[in-house]
């Protein structure tokens, strides 16, 4: 069984997996949760999961494209913050290599929560 992508050391099925097909599909618990899952599906290449965890306040008009070139190294969750029951920040780093080159991406992400299910809202590139 091969490791989840995002880092957490569990397997795919048992990380990640949950949250983008099955019985608990799209009701990661936390903000953390949904933004590992995130994480993961840009390297899967899953943009209607993208697309349905993005708040529709937010979400793109077009689908979400994954670029296929774009080979993900890694991710570290640095901080996840609990504003109040349905907000929540999460800071991390994800790193990436395109045509040979690495890229580093330092973000701070806004989360929300509706109807029970955590949406990914925004996010400050830091
Ligand atoms: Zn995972």
């Amino acid at each position: 069984m091969s490791l989840c992508p995002c880092g957490s050391t569990l397997p795919y099925t048992a990380c990640c997996g949950r949250w983008h097909a099955g019985p608990q599909k799209l009701q990661a618990p936390d903000a953390e949760a949904l933004m590992r899952s995130r994480y993961t599906a840009y390297v899967l290449g899953l943009g209607e999961y993208l697309r349905d965890t993005w708040h529709p306040s937010t979400r793109p008009a077009e689908a979400v494209e994954t670029d296929a070139a774009v080979r993900w190294l890694g991710l570290e969750v640095k901080r996840h913050v609990a504003g109040d029951a349905d907000h929540a920040t999460v800071e991390f780093v994800a790193r990436s290599k395109l045509a040979g080159r690495a890229f580093r991406l330092h973000e701070t992400s806004r989360f929300v929560r509706e109807a029970g299910r955590w949406f990914y809202l925004d996010g400050e590139v830091r």
